[in-house]
């Protein structure tokens, strides 16, 4: 399984102040393989141009959504990669109160859209498992469940290989957690018991925000930190489990090659936009 970083930083970077430079962050977004978006945002067909890839999109079957902050779910972002039926969205009842409120009740009717209730049962989108659990956060109404997602993708057998060779399937987990200040109770009884191969972490906060009031809704180093001795004290998911962290605020981080510095004793690697890691 692949996953793109489209995009890797919190709602206080400004698209307008862009520089081709690798310190540059979009709002957070990812892409899976090359058909199943995670966050719809308004940056991401910036980063395809960017990219030189502005068809990069063309294959994707599914999204899905963390959130409806204006930093994970652009509406104009949905009608365009959904107009044409050939895209499904899935996430909170909230998301079709927020297109609703934006394009108008005929154009969001359009939307094939799936309402998931969080669960700790996994839902068949694509060709994945997808857990779509709570995260402890709060997005732009009261009554929506923002979410993490675990991700369960099935390698396909080599297609260089003869039909009579038989491969084991492949089975690899990731988990991908923006926004949330730690992972709440109910999700982590789902997640600890999974063999997950990588964990992509939120860590809004950095070295520029101590004691600072996020605390109840993203995550700062020292949670950060916190977690991961736990994880490894107890020897949760898969031995070769690989962190990394994603949706980095301007305001509160220093440069990215200070932060992959201070992660790397902690066995962390910060995402950037643009970083492919396979799963
Ligand atoms: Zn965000
Ligand atoms: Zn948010």
């Amino acid at each position: 399984m692949k996953l793109t970083f489209l995009g890797t930083g919190a709602a206080d970077w400004d698209i307008n102040a862009y520089t081709p430079d690798a310190g540059f962050r979009r709002f957070s977004s990812a892409l899976v393989n090359d058909d199943l978006l995670i966050d719809p945002g308004p940056h991401i067909f910036h980063f395809a141009r960017c990219a030189g890839k502005p068809d990069m999109f063309e294959n994707v079957k599914n999204i899905i959504v963390t959130h409806t902050h204006s930093d994970h779910f652009c509406p104009d972002t949905v009608k365009k990669l959904c107009s044409g039926g050939n895209v499904r969205l899935w996430g909170d009842r909230a998301c079709m109160k927020k297109l609703t409120a934006a394009i108008g009740e005929s154009a969001a009717a359009e939307i094939d859209f799936m309402s998931i209730p969080v669960s700790r049962d996994p839902y068949k989108i694509g060709g994945y498992n997808i857990w779509s659990l709570e995260s402890n956060h709060q997005g732009d109404y009261w009554d929506e469940f923002t979410r993490l997602y675990v991700i369960e993708g099935i390698d396909p057998k080599d297609p260089s290989l003869p039909d009579d060779v038989i491969c084991p399937a492949d089975v690899r987990m990731l988990y991908y957690g923006c926004d949330s200040a730690w992972i709440p109770t109910r999700s982590w009884n789902v997640i600890k018991n999974m063999p997950l191969n990588a964990m992509v972490m939120e860590l809004t906060c950095g070295t520029a925000a101590p004691n600072d009031w996020r605390i109840f809704e993203h995550n700062t180093l020292e949670m950060l930190e916190l977690m991961l001795k736990t994880f490894r004290k107890y020897n949760y998911f898969s031995p070769e489990v690989k962190f990394y962290t994603s949706h980095m605020a301007r305001t509160l981080h220093s440069s990215h090659d200070e932060l992959t510095e201070l992660l790397k004793p902690m066995g962390v690697t910060p995402a950037f936009d643009g970083m492919v890691i396979n799963i």
